[in-house]
C-alpha cells in the first residue's frame, strides 16, 4: 500500500499530485525565489498500521521504513546495502568539547562512501518507477558518484555535468560506474545543459538545475532515514542537537523531516534542534539578519568543496527557524583542525566537508553554554579518502630509515625515541 499522498509546498502550502515536479512550487514562485515541494503522507494511516515493535524486527536498510518513502514495492528492490550506518560514541572528542553524550553518525560506510547514497537510492528508484531511461545531475563530487552507481545498478544510463576542476577521485568514481561525465566551463552552464536535457530529452533530474536550489523532492526523502536510524540507535529517543554540514541544505531538510515524522507517529517524544554548518554561510547570513528568504553570498574557494555553495534552499532555512535552530559558518582552518581531532581522537577520517560538522560543534562549544549531558550528534557525510590531498597539505613527510643490520636498527630506534613525542 502506498501512503504518499502528494507534494506540498513548504512555503504556501499548495498541494499537487505526485508526479515529475522538479522546479519547486509554481504557485508562490517569484523572480528570485522558489520554494521546495515536499512529499506528503497519510500519517494517520501509517500510525494505524506501523507498529514500533514490528519496525524494529525488519531487515536493516532504507526500505525498512517503506511506509515513509515515496516509491512502490518493485522500485524498493533497488538496494546495495545503503543505510544502517554506525552511530559512534565519541568519548575522547566529547571530553575535549565538554560533552558526555557526543556521537558521530558515520555515513562514510554507505556503498559509495557518502550520505548521497540515501538521496540517490530514492531518486533512482523513483526515476526507474517513472519509466526514465537516463538520470542526470550537476555535480563535481559525491552526488555524481553515487548517482552513477545507483543508475548502473538500476540499469539506467547517467550523465553528470561536472566542472573542469573536478577532483580526480570523484571523476574516477563517476566514470568507473559508467556515467558519461562532461566538464562544463561554468556552474550556470551546467544547469542550462541539465534543464534543456530534462525538458527536451526527458532525462530524470536527480538534483537541482535551478537557483535557488529546490532539489529533487523524492530523493530528499531518503535523508529522512538518517533521523529514523539515529532515534532507533539511541533507544527510540531523539537527540537534543544535530550538526549537519550544509551545501544546498537537502540533507539538513530531509533529516529534520525525519525527526518530525517520528515524533508525529509517536515513535519519539521530542525533536532535536538542528545546526547547519556551512563554508560560505548563506543560511548563517539569513539567520543572523532575520531575512525571510536565503540570499546568495559571495563565492570563495574552500577546502570543503562538497559544501561550497553560495545559496541554500528555503526549506533548510525553515528547519533552522524551529526551536533551538542555529547556523554556523566555519573556515578552512577550523575544518582541518576538526578533521585532525576526529581522526586523532576517534579514529574517524572525514572528508573536509564532512568534518565541517565537527568544526561547527567545536566552534559552538568554545563559546560555551552547551549542556554537558545533552545528546549531540554530528553527521559525518563522507569519508576522508574522497579528498586525501587536503590532509596531505598539513601532514609531514614520513621519516626514512635505512637499516643494514641489527645494530643500525637499534641506533635508528634510539634516535627515534629521543625525538618522538
Ligand atoms: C552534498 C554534500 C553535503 C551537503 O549536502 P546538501 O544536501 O547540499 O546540503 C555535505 N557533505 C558532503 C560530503 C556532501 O557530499
Ligand atoms: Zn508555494
Amino acid at each position: 500500500m502506498d501512503y504518499a499522498t502528494g507534494l506540498r509546498c513548504v512555503n504556501c502550502g499548495a498541494t499537487y499530485p505526485l508526479g515529475p515536479m522538479f522546479e519547486g512550487c509554481p504557485a508562490c514562485r517569484e523572480r528570485d525565489f522558489v520554494a521546495n515541494l515536499a512529499v506528503d503522507y497519510d500519517y494517520a494511516a501509517i500510525a494505524a498500521s506501523l507498529r514500533l515493535g514490528e519496525l524494529a524486527q525488519r531487515p536493516a536498510g532504507l526500505w525498512r521504513y517503506r511506509e515513509l518513502l515515496p516509491v512502490g514495492e518493485t522500485a524498493q528492490r533497488l538496494s546495495m546495502g545503503e543505510g544502517q550506518t554506525p552511530l559512534v560514541w565519541c568519548q575522547r572528542l566529547g571530553k575535549e568539547v565538554g560533552l558526555r553524550r557526543l556521537y558521530a553518525k558515520n555515513e562514510a560506510t554507505n556503498p559509495t562512501g557518502s550520505f548521497k547514497d540515501r538521496l540517490c537510492c530514492l531518486a533512482v528508484a523513483h526515476a526507474w518507477e517513472s519509466g526514465a531511461q537516463v538520470v542526470t545531475a550537476a555535480s563535481t563530487g559525491n552526488h555524481g558518484a553515487s548517482l552513477a552507481a545507483y543508475a548502473a545498478r538500476a540499469g539506467l544510463r547517467s550523465v553528470i555535468f561536472a566542472l573542469a576542476n573536478i577532483p580526480p577521485p570523484m571523476l574516477t568514481l563517476m566514470q568507473v560506474y559508467g556515467a558519461a561525465v562532461v566538464a562544463v566551463d561554468s556552474k550556470e552552464g551546467r544547469w542550462m545543459l541539465m534543464e534543456q536535457a530534462v525538458k527536451g530529452y526527458r532525462w530524470y533530474p536527480a538534483g537541482t538545475y535551478l537557483q535557488p536550489p529546490v532539489g529533487n523532492p523524492y530523493g530528499v526523502e531518503g535523508y529522512k532515514t538518517i533521523a529514523y536510524e539515529i532515534c532507533e540507535q539511541l533507544g527510540w529517543q531523539a537527540p537534543d542537537l544535530v550538526f549537519v554540514p550544509v551545501g544546498h541544505g537537502d540533507g539538513l531538510s530531509g533529516v529534520w523531516k525525519g525527526f518530525k515524522e517520528f515524533q508525529r507517529l509517536g515513535f519519539t517524544s521530542s525533536k532535536p534542534a538542528m545546526v547547519s554548518v556551512e563554508a560560505l554561510g548563506a543560511l548563517a547570513n539569513a539567520v543572523a539578519k532575520g531575512l525571510p528568504r536565503v540570499e546568495p553570498v559571495s563565492a570563495r574557494p574552500t577546502v570543503a568543496f562538497s559544501i561550497g555553495s553560495t545559496l541554500a534552499s528555503h526549506q533548510a532555512l525553515l528547519a533552522l527557524r524551529e526551536p533551538g535552530g542555529r547556523a554556523v559558518t566555519v573556515s578552512d582552518e577550523e575544518i582541518m583542525e576538526a578533521q585532525k581531532a576526529l581522526a586523532n581522537l576517534e579514529g574517524l577520517y572525514a572528508e573536509p566537508s564532512s568534518a565541517a560538522a565537527v568544526a561547527g560543534l567545536m566552534k559552538l562549544a568554545r563559546k560555551g553554554g552547551m549542556d554537558p549531558d545533552s545528546i549531540v550528534v554530528c553527521l559525518l557525510t563522507s569519508g576522508g579518502l574522497k579528498d586525501p590531498g587536503a590532509s596531505r597539505a598539513y601532514l609531514p613527510p614520513a621519516p626514512t630509515a635505512r637499516i643494514e643490520n641489527a645494530a643500525a636498527a637499534q641506533r635508528w630506534l634510539e634516535r627515534f625515541m629521543e625525538q618522538w613525542q
